[in-house]
């Protein structure tokens, strides 16, 4: 099994083409990218540069073949106790939602990371041996200009950030549901993502400007020798990583704005950090998204990066600034 290997790095960047969309294809229909036939590299011809990642996935790709590779591994790691984290980073419209959820989290084929990942949870319940008692809870918040609130209780729209020795770095006061089910998980998702919409006068604007992170904690009981093992999982749908335009942003917007950028950059450089064996400081405080996670990234958690890009010539600016953030965190 690959999560096995321990020569296999904590840190995995995958890089997704979405197809070119309706608006792509009447602006001229050409492509700005290159895929290398390693499977791991894409060229980008305009720049002369290509770029390495763990795997790279055309727009034919599958959400089965990006779950296994960029998803799967890290399960087996939280069922003996590790944390593990997925992230989908890129412009808005890149397709980050479609990899993390999908377009139907219930239906087998169009189902994204998310869903697969827990039924992949609860099917390592239902193998486990029988003197193993598991609890498993699912929260779910935003963080939305440096605040955090609980989509399952959206009351809650400034929730803290704590830590102490028992329990670590947690969110407090954050809303856990228990769950015995995926269908009780799946449930809580469209909860989670009518309190988002409610809100909002427009959802997709405001989705693309917050982040997103489904949380789910498994304990594992030992009831032979009374041991306890807690794995948590962060799955991340970040906001848009697209430049706000100088010209036409003021006010709330700009805020808006900087707290993106100042939050994407923070969890940049902590990525960086990591992965740079010369630092010895790594920066989880500089914004809420990098503290929460915090327990997550680094030291024994897994954690896979999946930059999501357009290829075509119209988004090829914002394709570029995507490639060049996953491969700093290479
Ligand atoms: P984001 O969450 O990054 O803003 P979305 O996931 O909402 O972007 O994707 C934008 C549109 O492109 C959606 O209509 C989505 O269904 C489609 N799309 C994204 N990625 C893919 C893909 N790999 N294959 C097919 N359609 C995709
Ligand atoms: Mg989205």
């Amino acid at each position: 099994m690959a999560s096995e290997d321990p020569h296999e790095e904590s840190i995995k960047v995958c890089c997704r083409f979405r197809p070119q969309n309706q608006l792509e294809k009447e602006q001229s229909g050409k492509i700005c990218i290159t895929l290398g036939d390693d499977i791991t590299s894409v060229y980008v011809p305009t720049i002369d540069t290509s770029f390495v990642y763990d795997r790279v996935f055309g727009s034919e790709s599958t959400q089965k073949e990006v779950y296994d590779y960029a998803a799967k591994p890290i399960i087996n790691g939280v069922l003996r106790g590790f944390n593990g984290t997925v992230f989908a980073y890129g412009q808005t419209s890149s397709g980050k939602t479609h990899t993390m959820e999908g377009p139907d989290i219930e239906d087998e084929v169009q189902m994204g990371v998310i869903p697969r990942m827990v039924w992949s949870i609860f099917d390592g319940i239902d193998h486990a041996a029988d003197y193993i008692e598991f609890v498993v809870k699912v929260a779910i918040v935003e963080i939305y200009n440096e605040r955090i609130r609980d989509l399952l209780d959206p009351k809650k729209d400034n929730l803290k950030i704590h830590e102490d020795k028992a329990r670590g770095v947690f969110i407090g006061e954050v809303t856990e549901t228990y769950v015995g089910s995926e269908q009780e998980i799946f449930d809580m998702m469209k909860v989670g993502k009518y309190n988002r919409s409610v809100a909002e006068t427009n959802l997709n604007e405001h989705s693309s400007r917050s982040h997103l992170i489904f949380m789910m904690t498994i304990e594992q009981k030992n009831l032979h020798d009374r041991s306890l093992k807690v794995g948590k999982l962060h799955l991340v749908d970040l906001a848009g990583s697209e430049k706000v335009a100088k010209t036409g942003a003021s006010g709330e917007r700009l805020d808006e704005a900087k707290n993106i950028n100042r939050s994407l950059s923070a969890l940049g450089n902590v990525i960086n950090a990591l992965t740079d064996r010369k630092s010895t400081h790594v920066p989880y405080r500089d914004s809420k998204l990098s503290r929460v996670l915090q327990e997550s990234l680094g030291g024994n958690a897994k954690t896979s990066l999946i930059i999501t890009c357009s290829p075509s010539y119209f988004n090829e600016q914002e394709t570029i600034s995507t490639l060049r953030f996953g491969q700093r965190a290479k």
